[in-house]
């Protein structure tokens, strides 16, 4: 077990310091040319790997050129083009609703504000936080997703369970210029070494300072459980 640094606003920063090491080009995954690919990529991606949507993008973002084009598709033939995708029916529902909200309520543009965001059809904070940072340059917020989550309470910077509430502990502690960025070390640590199933504590470079660390803590904070 590692021994955590005291108050967790150190531990942030240590954290951040050691995966910018390890990570120096992290950054999103998901593909996209403009705003709105941006949003239908971040919807797509709800409990969804980010490769698979962007192969599935790929096809889609050629046949599909602006909200119009979304909104007036038949809801079968989208959910089609999206048959790879996890809850396809629901998703294809969300981009079809909120292109619609898009053409009607921001002149076809996608909004610039959280509270105009989230009035989007399966539109989130979290999809919301993406979509402000990624294609508004505007960091409100930090992005909590499967792998901010479990990293987090590993680590001992959380010890919330829902992401909302996760997210608040965090922006008290992580440095604002760093909020945008925390989110992909993580993801990107939490898929190469911290995964959710057998992390490989043995070669990471948090172990040290990592109080879930498997050599000998017995408990998984994450889950709150055994190993
Ligand atoms: S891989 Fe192990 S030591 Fe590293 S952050 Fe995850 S739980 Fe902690």
């Amino acid at each position: 077990m590692g021994t955590p640094l005291e108050p967790r606003a150190e531990q942030a920063t240590e954290v951040i310091d050691r995966l910018e090491e390890a990570y120096p080009d992290s950054t999103i995954s998901l593909r996209y040319s403009n705003r709105l690919e941006l949003l239908i990529a971040v919807i797509l991606s709800a409990q969804c790997t980010d490769e698979r949507v962007n192969k599935e993008t790929k096809h889609l973002f050629e046949k599909y050129d602006g909200a119009e084009d979304y909104a007036t598709v038949d809801q079968d033939e989208l959910a089609e083009d999206l048959n790879s995708i996890t809850y396809y029916n629901s998703k294809a529902e969300y981009i079809r609703d909120s292109c619609a909200t898009i053409l009607e309520d921001h002149d076809g543009e996608v909004p610039d504000t959280m509270d105009e965001l989230t009035e989007l059809s399966g539109v989130g904070r979290k999809t919301a936080n993406v979509v402000l940072q990624h294609g508004h340059d505007i960091v409100e917020g930090i992005v909590v997703d499967t792998h901010v989550q479990r990293l987090s309470r590993r680590l001992g910077l959380t010890e919330e369970e829902y992401p909302e509430r996760i997210e608040q502990d965090l922006i008290e502690i992580v440095p604002e210029d760093d909020w945008q960025q925390f989110t992909h070390l993580c993801i990107d640590h939490g898929r190469a070494t911290c995964t959710a199933q057998n992390p490989d504590c043995a070669d990471c470079v948090l172990a040290d300072i990592c109080p879930s660390e498997k050599g000998d803590s017995e408990i998984d904070l994450a889950a709150g459980e055994p190993w």
